[in-house]
């Protein structure tokens, strides 16, 4: 049996060859890989020895001869093939170990020139391992560190990589190979050079063409309704932090709406730096509140509207005690989501085997890093097209508040209208959402007229026996009248955070100072549809 070993990430590979070469596996290199196995004493030939052609043009031609390509693609089962090789003397290779020149992570460098990203496209690489890949029955290839171990226990135990790993390992390498295609096509795509290629380019972040990857997690029993069939797919390099890398520690199989529902809160509650407790219910926090700790902020969260919460998904940005295990788990509840859990907190809910417990790490970095972890894209499908945008991360600065009203906020009302704010942002549009006392007290979500959603927000903190009297209330977009913010006012705010930039913002203002509230400006617009 033959290998040849060709890597630029070389992790690994040295003790990978040494128990190859224990095995009597012939061992062929290139040039760097070549010389750390030779200086660890292994035998190995150089491919330029070889193919009897050296190395050249800086490494751009080194494997690229038939000799290797023979060896890898000469079907072994059939003679003419076999006996091509024969003729042109060429011994077949058995196993292919390769991983790319690192054209990602070069790209991904601050200050990478497009002649660096172009040096670093591999070019012999991916062809030995679409070589390889295609004669999968006939060849093993390795495209990654973490498959040494699992081919050297078969060839330990067989003498041979079964045809099953073979397949896989071939899969494996074609979807590598796409991968790495798609990065460059991505990068050479997002230049905006107007014909100077020198230099570090500017880049856009979205490309003429977009080669958006991604890997499946999970086949789900249906989508958004029984009869629509579902997959859940992460992307190829998720953003710490996200729902996807998120560890199932109990329950049922997550559905699609637990999936969205339970984004939507851990995008939300993942979005406070002290603890806090968010309940969505089709795809909108039906009650989010801050406490001293989690089983408070759960308390206040669920006093918003506690016939909504039933059946809800719950996050919490801070570990599950069991104080708050035993208030959450009175309710019936469908997906509990937080970074951690204490083991008594733990063992309540093993007694229900039904509830699904998500872990998610918080993002590293702390609170005010948890920026880095979101979602840096959000894509939504459109017939047969994608519309894609930066997610809405825009967070909002003290200091970029416009106080409008005669009447100024006090510290109180200021942070009951900044929370009121962060929590406006993950409410579907139209929003208008009250809040007092580091709580939500009716939240009022996707409907198509903004005055509407004041009413049923004024009408669910009614019916959940809340007084809106002294509340602070946040409109995701301008008020466009007069009339949305009389029945905030009527209902019983006295401070109002709002984008503004309406036509009538003068006509609205003026209307604050008549009904003698606070009206605060934010000169930010969170639509969420
Ligand atoms: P080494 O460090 O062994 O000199 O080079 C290993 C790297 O060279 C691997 O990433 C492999 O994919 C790449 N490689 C192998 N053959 C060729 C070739 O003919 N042309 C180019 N451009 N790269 C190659």
């Amino acid at each position: 049996m033959q290998a040849l070993l060709s890597v630029s990430d070389k992790t690994g590979v040295l003790d990978f060859a040494r128990e190859l070469n224990a095995l009597g596996v012939k061992l062929l290199s290139t040039g760097g890989t070549a010389k750390l196995l030779a200086d660890a004493g292994l035998p190995v030939t150089e491919v330029a020895d070889h193919t009897g052609f050296p190395e050249m043009l800086d490494g751009r031609v080194k494997t690229l001869h038939p000799t290797i390509h023979g060896g890898l693609l000469a079907r072994r089962d059939v003679p003419e093939h076999m006996a091509a090789l024969t003729k042109h003397n060429i011994a077949t290779i058995d196993l292919l170990v390769v991983n790319l020149y690192p054209f990602e992570a070069t790209v991904a460098k601050a200050g990478c020139t497009v002649e660096d990203a172009i040096e670093n496209i591999d070019i012999g690489g991916p062809a030995m391992v679409r070589s390889a890949a295609k004669n999968w029955k006939d060849v093993a290839v390795l495209t990654d560190a973490s498959q040494y171990a699992g081919v050297l226990a078969e060839l330990k135990k067989d003498k041979a990589v079964s045809r099953a790993t073979k397949f896989a390992l071939s899969v494996a390498a074609f979807n590598r190979i796409s991968n790495y295609d798609a990065a460059i096509s991505d990068y050479l795509s997002s230049l905006q050079v107007d014909g100077d290629v020198t230099g570090v380019p500017a880049r856009s972040e979205f490309p003429a063409q977009s080669n958006a990857r991604f890997v499946k997690l999970q086949d789900l029993r249906y989508g958004e309704n029984p009869h629509q069939a579902a997959a859940f797919y992460r992307d190829l390099h998720p953003a710490p932090g996200s729902l996807v890398t998120a560890k199932q520690l109990q329950g049922k199989e997550l559905s699609y709406n637990n999936i969205a529902d339970a984004d939507a809160a851990w995008e939300c509650v993942k979005s406070f730096d002290t603890p806090a407790c968010v309940i969505v219910k089709h795809a909108n926090p039906c009650g989010v509140a801050i406490g001293a700790n989690a089983a408070e902020a759960y308390g206040k969260a669920f006093k918003t509207d506690s016939t909504s919460a039933f059946g809800g998904i719950i996050a919490f940005n801070t570990e599950v005690d069991v104080a708050a295990a035993t208030a959450v788990s009175k309710q019936f509840v469908e997906v509990l989501i937080a970074p951690s859990f204490s083991a008594e907190a733990l063992a309540l809910f093993a007694a229900k085997p039904n509830a699904r417990v998500l872990q998610i790490a918080l993002p590293p970095g702390g609170a005010t890093a948890w920026e880095q972890g979101r979602n840096l894209q959000d894509v939504k499908r459109v017939g047969s097209g994608l519309l894609i945008q930066t997610a809405d991360n825009r967070e909002l600065d003290k200091s970029e508040l416009k106080v409008v009203s005669a009447k100024q906020p006090t510290p109180t009302e200021l942070e009951d209208l900044l929370f009121a704010w962060k929590v406006a942002k993950y409410v579907k549009s139209n929003a208008i959402v009250f809040c007092g006392g580091g709580m939500t007290l009716g939240v009022g979500a996707g409907q198509m007229s903004r005055i509407d959603s004041a009413r049923i927000a004024s009408i669910k903190a009614e019916n959940a026996g809340l007084t809106l009297k002294g509340s602070a209330v946040a409109s995701d977009a301008f008020f466009p009248f007069r009339d949305g913010l009389d029945v905030v006012v009527d209902a019983g705010a006295t401070a109002v955070i709002q984008p503004g930039g309406s036509m009538r913002d003068d006509e609205v203002i003026a209307a604050a100072n008549e009904r003698g509230i606070v009206m605060v400006l934010t000169g930010v617009r969170h639509f969420r549809h």
